[in-house]
This record gives C-alpha cells, sequence and structure tokens, in this order.
C-alpha cells in the first residue's frame, strides 16, 4: 500500500466510523422512541453531530422552522450550515458555550440565540445538547441534543415587556411616595370638576409645598429627603378623609383635593394638616413645615383652579411660610 492510500483509507476508516456511530445511535433513539411511543412536538427538533467529520443530521422540524425544504438543504450538513445563519449578536456566544462544552469545560451545551430564516425572519431557538461519545484521547466524537423553536414565547415575552413599559409611563402612581402622580391628580380632577357641574356642590383643593426643602437634601441628602416626602404622604393621607384624594403634584409639593368642600371648610383642613406635620418628627429626627395655599373650583377650569391654589401659596411663602393662604382676587 502506498503512503497515499494509506492515508486515504485512514481517512475513510474515521468517516466509516463515525458514521456507525451515528447510525447506531439514531438506531437506539428510534428503538427508545417506539418503546414509549414519543412523540415529538412540532417545535422540537432532535440533532446529531459527528464532530470529526463535521456532519450534522438533525430532524426535520428544525429545517422546517427555518422554512427550508429538503431539496434546499445539502446531502451533507456540517455544523455551519446552522452557525452561518445565526444572529451575529449571539454567534459569538454560541459559537463559545460549544467551544467550551467540547472543551469539557462546561457539563452542558445550552444556548439561546436567533437565527434567520428563509424569508429573513429572525427565529428564536433554545438548544441544549451534550458530547456522547469521546475518544480515547477526550477528543468528541458525537454530539447529540435538541433544539426548540421558541420564537412564539419570545414574541409574547418582548410584547409584554413592552407593555410594561407602556404601564409604568401610564400609571397614575408616584412610585416614590405611593399616591397619585400629577397625571393622576389631573384626571382625578377632571372626574370631580364634572360632578361640580352636575351636582353643584363644592370642590376645593389644598396646594402644600415643603419650606426650604433644599436644606434638608443639603444636610442630609436625597435619599432621607425621599423618606421625608414619603412620610409627608402618609401623614396627608391619615389626616384628610378617605373621600379626599392625595396626590404628589411635583417635586416637593402635595395636592389635596376636597370633593364637597367649601373655601372655608378646605382652609380648616389645610390648617390641620399642616399643624400636624408641623408636629411630626420625621427620618433622623428631622421635622419640616408647609406653606399651603387653598383654591375653591368656580367651574372655569382645573388650570384656573390650580393657578388660584398656585397664587395662595406663593402669598403663603412670601408670608414667612409655615402658613396657610386661600385665594382672594385682590
Ligand atoms: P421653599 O420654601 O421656597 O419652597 O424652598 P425649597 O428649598 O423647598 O424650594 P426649592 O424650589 O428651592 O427646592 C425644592 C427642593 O426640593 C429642591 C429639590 O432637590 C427637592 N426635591 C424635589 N423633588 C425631590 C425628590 O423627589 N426627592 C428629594 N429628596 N428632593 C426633591
Ligand atoms: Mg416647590
Ligand atoms: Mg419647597
Amino acid at each position: 500500500m502506498t503512503e497515499d492510500y494509506k492515508q486515504l483509507y485512514e481517512q475513510l476508516s474515521v468517516q466509516v466510523k463515525q458514521l456507525e456511530l451515528m447510525v447506531n445511535s439514531l438506531k437506539e433513539e428510534k428503538d427508545a422512541q417506539e418503546l414509549t411511543h414519543f412523540s415529538w412536538a412540532a417545535n422540537l427538533g432532535q440533532w446529531y453531530f459527528s464532530n470529526k467529520i463535521n456532519r450534522v443530521v438533525c430532524s426535520r422540524h428544525k429545517l422546517e422552522a427555518l422554512g427550508l425544504s429538503e431539496q434546499e438543504v445539502p446531502e451533507n450538513i456540517t455544523l455551519q450550515f446552522f452557525t452561518e445563519r445565526v444572529h451575529p449578536d449571539d454567534s459569538v456566544f454560541v459559537l463559545n458555550n460549544m467551544q467550551q462544552h467540547l472543551k469539557g469545560e462546561i457539563p452542558v451545551y445550552e444556548v439561546t440565540y436567533r437565527i434567520q430564516a428563509k424569508d429573513g425572519n429572525w427565529k428564536w431557538f433554545f438548544e441544549r445538547g451534550n458530547v456522547v461519545k469521546r475518544d480515547e484521547n477526550g477528543e468528541p466524537e458525537l454530539t447529540t441534543g435538541v433544539t426548540f423553536d421558541i420564537s412564539e414565547q419570545k414574541r409574547i415575552e418582548q410584547l409584554l415587556e413592552k407593555q410594561n413599559v407602556q404601564l409604568r409611563s401610564a400609571s397614575k402612581i408616584d412610585f416614590l411616595s405611593d399616591v397619585l402622580n400629577r397625571r393622576g391628580l389631573r384626571e382625578r380632577l377632571e372626574y370631580e370638576a364634572r360632578r361640580v357641574v352636575r351636582t353643584k356642590r363644592p370642590l376645593s383643593v389644598i396646594l402644600l409645598d415643603l419650606d426650604h426643602f433644599k436644606n434638608i437634601n443639603d444636610t442630609y441628602g436625597h435619599l432621607i429627603g425621599d423618606d421625608v416626602l414619603a412620610q409627608v404622604a402618609t401623614t396627608l393621607k391619615k389626616s384628610v378623609r378617605n373621600t379626599d384624594i392625595v396626590g404628589r403634584y411635583g417635586g416637593e409639593e402635595f395636592l389635596v383635593i376636597l370633593p364637597e368642600c367649601d373655601m372655608a371648610g378646605a382652609l380648616k383642613i389645610a390648617e390641620k394638616v399642616r399643624a400636624v406635620i408641623r408636629m411630626m418628627e420625621f427620618t433622623a429626627g428631622i421635622s419640616v413645615s408647609v406653606s399651603a395655599g387653598v383654591g375653591e373650583f368656580m367651574e372655569i377650569s382645573i388650570d384656573n383652579l390650580i393657578d388660584q391654589a398656585e397664587h395662595a401659596l406663593g402669598e403663603a411663602k412670601k408670608n414667612g411660610r409655615n402658613q396657610v393662604r386661600g385665594f382672594s382676587r385682590s
């Protein structure tokens, strides 16, 4: 036998041995399937990879998921047939994971990746496999695994994520203080204003602003400042009726909506709230004061009502803070 023949003979022997391995594994698998009457789900594809001759045998499900017909698939499928279709952002991870497993560094090859179907769309595959035979030097000879087409789950997951983001931004609750935020307050005010037009019952608001709050942040830090804001919100809720509505209007400003309450009644409530907050001891022994402006709905507009309260609040600040003012035209 010449050297050339010898080399060819050796190469062919390796190939034959590899193919035998694969055929035997396939047979074993088929027997097992028949024994258990196990039928593969349509989104599941099984595969075998003969490492030394770079040959993949896979169930038709995996190819169908990629939109490939039997005629479009070469007789000998290499690993590259799949890897070159993997999304560029995922391919490094997939190949690294496979390499690590083939080298025996990780017990199982397990990846989730995007792969391009024939129509150009990206499919999501989840794949798990492991080396089932190694040669005497520990080199992998045969790897088997399964692939799931998880595109539908991923689509739902992404939809939910998107909806979550939308929900958060459409939220009417202020996360820091767990009361209505400005959007929620506005919505509620609009509802209450419509009710006034119908019922002719009064409606008032109190706009409260913490005095010199910047000093609290500067002295104790923002986190403590946040705590104080949350505690003020809790105190406000406790100090008013269940039917009154408390919200955070902005930074260190709160708005209380008082249905069925006219200016005189609202001034009393505002004064009570001011006194309660003044007496309180917050985190780290902090005490604060608030200034408040009260407005009564004149069936003009919500903006007009808020303007009244803001104007009155401005007067309270100008007059030395820690006090309540009601809006008056003069
Ligand atoms: P004034 O009595 O005139 O209202 O003085 P002030 O310091 O309260 O008012 P100013 O408008 O100068 O500052 C408001 C401060 O409120 C500054 C800002 O850092 C703080 N603030 C606003 N929102 C938040 C928040 O969410 N958390 C914390 N910790 N501080 C906030
Ligand atoms: Mg302010
Ligand atoms: Mg302030």
